[in-house]
């Protein structure tokens, strides 16, 4: 930063949020050298799991949606049949994208209500037990939670300490009342990337319906509905790079579902609601983007997170969270013992690392995520996770800075933790 009376100016190499180099040159020629102070800003995002920037090409599609081309797809008129026109070709472009049937497609506000539509939608009162696993993103888990309430039945599968979940134990678990079993495609927190075909081919000799929270792996590993053999799959915009607020739910030709929203006849009369066509169109282009560069961007983000594994597995009382293998490309996720996921937050946080921890407070209950105790971590090692995700907009550099950074961070925190402590005299 240069300093000069009421003068701010930010200078960067890469990544930072504002810099202008005419900017900087102006003042270098205008300031006495005497007066200016240069500090680096770095800002490296690696919480991609939680959201994701919204691409440049994305916003520039969705722009004459807000401007020009502001009609109501149910209107009549050109201005109305340009709307619709562009809801249905970003239908078909997003259905093409996974390998679905153009009318398979509906469009919801985001991944929470696709899974609570598939899983309250799902159940009658003849068919009323459903399959999951304990790992799911709240979305499905409290979805499942609000049905228990109401008389309905929940059983949960079995998982290993990757997370891993058994297709066998699935099979054993339905029966005649079963209406549905849900199981992620890819864990949020962890990033195990779960058996879908077989499990998919289970539920389909037993006639039951399968749904799945497949939000982490759209866009970032293939998803092709057809060869997993899926009726019902959930996606969201914005963890690929389109805009919050807006995803979709697939559901299979043949699967016979109730509307979610009642209202006007939008959706083929399965979600009512005026649609919210920029955030659609945004997030078709966002997938034909991130479908298109898949291959290489997996190997550029892979190659970023086995740096850091490998690197952040050298630092002791480290585990990996997760399977070793069959994991997201972007996804790194520890537990550093003696510490809290917290503090290593906040640490980060000043160093201008944005990433993320399972361990809850930001829930308002100090119990660690459901996922990691679940995975059979003790509370306490469970309190120490961090979560780091990589797009293919990060770089060495921010691998670099992670790990110039962090295992000074963990050493740090360790010297003040009375539990770490306490546990290295014993
Ligand atoms: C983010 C996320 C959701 C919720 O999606 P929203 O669009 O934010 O409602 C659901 N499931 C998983 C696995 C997620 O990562």
């Amino acid at each position: 930063m240069i300093k000069y009376k009421d003068c701010k100016i930010y200078i960067s190499k890469e990544n930072i949020r504002v810099f202008d180099i005419d900017d900087i040159n102006f003042c270098l020629r205008k300031i006495p050298a005497a007066y200016i102070e240069v500090a680096m800003n770095r800002f490296v995002y690696v919480d991609n799991a939680a959201t994701t920037c919204v691409y440049e090409e994305v916003i520039s599609a969705m722009e004459p949606f807000f401007k020009k081309n502001y009609g109501n797809a149910s209107s009549i008129y050109g201005l109305g049949r340009e709307s619709s026109i562009a809801l249905e070709k970003a239908r078909s472009d997003i259905a093409e994208c996974i390998n679905a049937e153009k009318n398979e497609i509906f469009f919801t506000s985001g991944g929470s209500e696709s899974d609570n539509w598939a899983i309250k939608c799902a159940v009658s009162s003849n068919k009323n037990r459903i399959i999951s696993s304990p790992i799911e993103h709240h979305a499905v888990m409290h979805s499942i939670n609000s049905l228990v309430k109401k008389g309905f039945l929940a059983k949960y599968v079995s998982i290993d300490n990757f997370g891993l979940i058994s297709p066998e134990n699935v099979s054993s678990l339905l029966d005649e009342r079963t209406a549905l079993v849900s199981v992620m495609m890819a864990n949020n927190e962890i990033g195990t990337i779960e058996p879908i075909e077989e499990i998919a081919a289970i539920c389909r000799e037993k006639n039951v319906l399968f749904h799945t929270d497949a939000v982490q792996a759209v866009g970032h590993i293939e998803v092709d509905v057809k060869k997993l053999g899926i009726d019902m799959l959930s996606m969201s915009a914005h963890k690929f790079h389109g805009p919050k607020g807006v995803g979709a739910l697939f559901l299979r030709n043949g699967v016979k579902l109730p509307p979610f929203m009642d209202g006007g006849a939008q959706e083929d009369g399965m979600r009512a609601g005026t649609e919210n066509i920029a955030g659609i169109v945004g997030m078709a282009k966002a997938l034909e983007i991130a479908t298109g560069n898949l291959r290489e961007n997996c190997k550029k983000i892979e190659k970023m997170r086995n740096k850091i594994i490998n690197n952040l597995m050298k630092i002791k009382k480290t585990r990996l969270t997760g399977h070793p293998e069959k994991r997201l490309p972007g996804n790194a996720s520890f537990c550093f013992e003696g510490i809290e996921g917290e503090s290593i937050l906040l640490s980060l946080d000043a160093c201008g690392i944005c990433a993320s921890t399972g361990s809850a407070c930001t829930s308002k209950s100090l119990e660690p995520s459901h996922v990691l105790l679940a995975i059979g971590l003790p509370h306490k090692i469970a309190h120490g996770s961090l979560r780091i995700t990589f797009c293919e907009d990060n770089n060495e550099d921010d691998v670099d800075y992670i790990l110039e950074k962090l295992p000074l961070i963990v050493e740090k925190l360790r010297l003040m933790s009375p539990i770490w402590n306490k546990d290295q005299q014993s």
